[in-house]
């Protein structure tokens, strides 16, 4: 295998590059480095895009989106070949990320008028003679900045619910993966050919950050933190707001009485598959001391057995972004040199474009293991005295994404749960929180801000518009400049009546 064009990433040829398939090196296509103005003609292109989409009812827009989820359903190994060369996992891995992102298109297309769509609120005594209404308006072109670790799903996340919300969006796919981008924009086009509600602009940093300086209404970024604070930067110029999702450290907390295989599985699964290159995969473990060799047993036989490699049979693929193999190198030697013990793996487990497992033990929490995003597929296990102190610890962390705890007592994992900081918890599995379209997704710290999926998914592209109409005079009209006294009196002693109450 040659790796030369692997190693330099994506291949910076003048104004183009070109997408390179991160385990054989084959060059899967050619893509333009757009700047400035083609960004902003594009962004122009979407505002009339935008006012046609948004003048459709929620059951155009949706009759138009389920379209596009059956289309990808019926595309779906086409879809997933495409992703398996473009980012070197398994196919039956791209094939679930896909499905998963079916499941997202359906929900949003089907609740986006119940959610979003006008309804009446109780005006409240004071305000009894006004008619209330409430409804979420688009806010017309939104900007979407994807990463490469999942390229169907996690860009999808914004998009589908942006359009369904009533937006047109033009996306700015990972240069990683350009290919899995414009396909999900071409085939959004056949279903919808009257106006470009979903475009795209290829390139790296610099068409992101011309994106975020354009006129879009909105940006859906999702990388890592130290991108986010660039486009938020960017954003800044035009007061564009911003939804960021970035990495994170989910930890995984083992309870005495949970179920230790089921616990393993989960832990090995949720830290190797996709080579470790998922947001909410998990990094750490905590593992409360009476099970703590037990579990460590369970999940090495079954870490040791998994296997990297770019044949159907491998467990995941190469690691997609060349410069991550450095970064995962450093967390693994820091681990060691301050103590930690290598379980599985180590060092050698790295043989370019591949990492095997690695399963490191006692390794301190201060470590760039345990405290940094390795988004490898390493995972550090660590003893605790018991969940209130896997709790701490889990949350001691500047990244707040994910979390799964493990226990058989519902309470105790119910009430782990709460108390972790993570957006999400899966309680007795892994990253499932994800697979259900109705819960909202996101974090907080270093793991970014706001949410996609579900009702707040919905909201998160939407503008409240609050709507009074007066229905009758009022009894007392407080806003006239011939407001009296009596009238102000008259509801003063009707406030008091309502709210001065004594509580106890
Ligand atoms: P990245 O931050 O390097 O890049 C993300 C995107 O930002 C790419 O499209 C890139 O071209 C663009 N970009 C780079 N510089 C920019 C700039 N200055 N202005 C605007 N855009 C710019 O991240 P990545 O390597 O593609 O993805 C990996 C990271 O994404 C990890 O940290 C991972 O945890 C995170 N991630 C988060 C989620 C989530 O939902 N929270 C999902 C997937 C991945």
């Amino acid at each position: 295998m040659g790796t030369s064009v692997w190693e330099q990433g994506p291949a910076w040829v003048a104004e183009n590059f070109d997408s390179v398939n991160p385990a054989t090196s084959e060059v899967i296509g050619t893509y333009p480095v757009q700047g400035r103005s083609e960004v902003d003609a594009v962004v122009e292109r979407a505002r009339q895009a935008a006012s046609w989409w948004a003048g459709l009812t929620y059951r155009q827009r949706r009759t138009r989106l389920l379209a596009w989820k059956s289309h990808i359903t019926r595309y779906l190994p086409r879809l997933a070949e495409l992703v398996h060369n473009e980012t070197g996992k398994p196919l039956g891995d791209a094939q679930l990320e896909i499905l998963l992102a079916i499941v997202h298109i359906d929900w949003a297309a089907k609740h986006a008028g119940r959610v979003l769509g006008p309804r009446r609120v109780r005006s409240g005594l004071i305000a009894i003679n006004q008619a209330s209404r409430l409804e979420y308006q688009p806010l017309g072109v939104i900007g979407v900045i994807g990463p490469w670790n999942y390229p169907v799903f996690t860009p999808l996340g914004s998009i589908v619910y942006a359009l369904a919300a009533g937006n047109a969006v033009v996306f700015k796919p990972s240069e990683l993966t350009p290919a899995v981008g414009g396909w999900l924009v071409s085939s959004l086009g056949e279903v919808i050919p009257e106006q470009p509600v979903l475009q795209m602009v290829t390139g790296g940093g610099e068409t992101g950050q011309a994106l975020a300086l354009s006129a879009v209404d909105k940006i859906a970024f999702t990388g890592s933190a130290a991108t986010a604070k660039k486009v938020m930067a960017a954003c800044a110029e035009n007061l564009t707001p911003l939804v960021a999702e970035c990495g994170g450290k989910d930890a995984l907390l083992v309870s005495a009485d949970a179920d230790l295989d089921a616990a393993a599985d989960a832990a090995a699964w949720g830290a190797l598959s996709n080579a470790g290159q998922t947001c909410v995969g998990v990094e750490r473990v905590y593992v409360v001391d009476e099970v703590y060799h037990t579990f460590l047993e369970k999940l090495a036989e079954r870490a040791a057995a998994v296997r990297p490699g770019e044949d159907r049979e491998a467990d995941y693929g190469p690691m997609t972004m060349p410069g991550q193999i450095e970064i995962i190198e450093g967390h693994i030697a820091d681990a060691l040199a301050r103590g930690g013990r290598p379980v599985v793996g180590g060092l050698a487990s790295i043989r370019r474009p591949y990492v095997g497992p690695v399963i490191l033990a006692d390794v301190p929490e201060e470590s760039r293991a345990v405290s940094e995003e390795t988004f490898g597929p390493t995972l550090t296990v660590t003893r605790v005295g018991d969940l209130d102190e896997a709790v701490r610890l889990a949350n001691a962390s500047r990244y707040a994404l994910g979390s799964a705890v493990f226990s058989k007592n519902a309470k105790r994992a119910l009430a782990a749960a709460r108390a972790l900081r993570a957006g999400m918890t899966s309680i007795n599995s892994v990253i499932t929180f994800a697979s259900v379209p109705a819960l909202p997704f996101g974090g907080s710290g270093d793991s970014g801000f706001g949410r996609i999926h579900g009702e707040d998914g919905l909201r998160e592209f939407s503008r409240a518009k609050s709507i009074t109409r007066q229905r009758m005079r009022p009894l007392a009209d407080l806003t006239t400049l011939q407001r009296s006294e009596k009238d102000l009196n008259r509801v003063l002693r009707l406030v008091t009546l309502l709210h001065g109450k004594r509580y106890r």
